[in-house]
């Protein structure tokens, strides 16, 4: 039998691959638009796609467990020491590690609702407790979240901007709540849509890194840099709090190919520009597109929209009839709804017709 905990676990459900719309629905693959998983309309970067068609990778080699090329190039890119890198197989798996060294039975982990549903399953899983500070207006209310840590709290997490929400925090407020947490509090700073925020509303979180040693800030190659199927994220720690988390993270689990992609992304800044300019544009029509047919959306400053359609899975079900994949939000407390990621223009032109 399993541990009570274990037993309870719900399944991540992420959004269907293109492959499994096409086999059940007999439409071809090239005729399916994904809207669903937050990924990258443009593709990969060109810079990575060169990269890695000009590598000599053996594969019968096990690849460098430690990442050193990449992480020092991720510490230059940031401007702190190499060891102050934890790479990861994506950002989902720093997450994972983190809490693996915080989290047990009696520790209690604090985040606000709708929260990423892959971190509270990675707590849920080490038979942690969880205080959830109700977002009724879908924004993180920080005040909340730091009068809720009590002396078994080991770890809070903030994803700015938020998954599913797409709602983000105001720097000063962030850097308020960061002196008010205390020591012994991890606080997981989780930055997977960071490229996407417009510049007003960012703060320097590497330097709030700088000033606190319980502070872990993560981001992802996945979104913006256009690599979610090479699996290829970091977090950003004093060496303390990256020492322990590398100590916890199983050896190999990021592939040759994944590093050499990711470095090269990394230099690739036009073709962060580019996505970038395309996703604030996209976000302006999908959002408008919604509202006009009487659809309430969160202001997002993400790569995806969160709208209320009076039904999600319904509506999902329907879509995927006309090749369209959304993903619907029930696992979050949020049945009438469906979050849809900000495709190119000619997808969203779809979606909104389809609509
Ligand atoms: N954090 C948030 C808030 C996310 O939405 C995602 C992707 N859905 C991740 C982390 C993880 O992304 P990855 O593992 O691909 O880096």
């Amino acid at each position: 039998s399993y541990p009570a905990h274990v037993a309870a676990l719900k399944p991540y459900v992420p959004g269907l691959p293109i492959s499994a719309v096409a086999a059940r629905s007999g439409i071809a693959e090239d005729r399916i638009v994904k809207l669903a998983s937050n990924e990258n309309p443009l593709g990969a970067s060109p810079k990575a796609l060169a990269a890695l068609s000009n590598a000599a990778i053996d594969l019968s080699r096990y690849p460098d467990s430690d990442c050193a090329a990449l992480s020092d190039a991720i510490a230059e890119f940031h401007d702190v020491p190499s060891d102050w890198i934890v790479v990861g197989a994506g950002s989902e798996s720093v997450l994972s590690n983190l809490v693996s060294t915080l989290l047990q039975p009696g520790r209690t982990t604090a985040y606000a609702q709708y929260s990423f549903q892959a971190f509270v399953n990675a707590a849920q899983k080490l038979g942690a407790s969880s205080t959830v500070v109700p977002s009724p207006d879908f924004h993180v209310d920080l005040n909340r979240l730091a009068d809720s840590i009590d002396p078994s709290t080991a770890l809070v997490y903030i994803a700015n901007p938020g998954n599913p929400t797409g709602t983000v925090v105001d720097p000063d407020s962030l850097e308020a709540f960061l002196e008010r947490v205390p020591a012994h509090v991890v606080v997981l700073l989780d930055e997977a849509y960071f490229e996407f925020m417009p510049a007003d509303l960012r703060g320097d979180s590497v330097a709030w890194v700088r000033q606190h040693a319980n502070l872990v800030v993560t981001r992802t190659f996945s979104k913006a840099y256009g690599l979610a199927g090479l699996r290829i994220g970091y977090g950003i720690a004093q060496s303390g709090l990256a020492d322990v988390m590398r100590r916890v993270r199983s050896p190999f689990t990021i592939s040759e190919a994944a590093q050499i992609a990711a470095i090269a992304a990394l230099g690739d800044g036009e073709f962060l520009e580019r996505t970038v300019a395309m996703t604030n544009q996209g976000r302006t029509a999908l959002t408008s597109g919604l509202r006009a047919k009487g659809h309430r959306c969160i202001e997002s400053h993400t790569n995806f929209v969160l709208a209320d359609v009076g039904g999600g899975a319904a509506f999902a079900g329907r879509l995927e009839k006309h090749g369209l994949i959304v993903r619907p939000v029930a696992a979050y407390g949020l049945a009438d709804w469906v979050r849809i990621s900000i495709g190119t223009q000619a997808e969203i032109d779809r979606f909104l017709a389809v609509l």
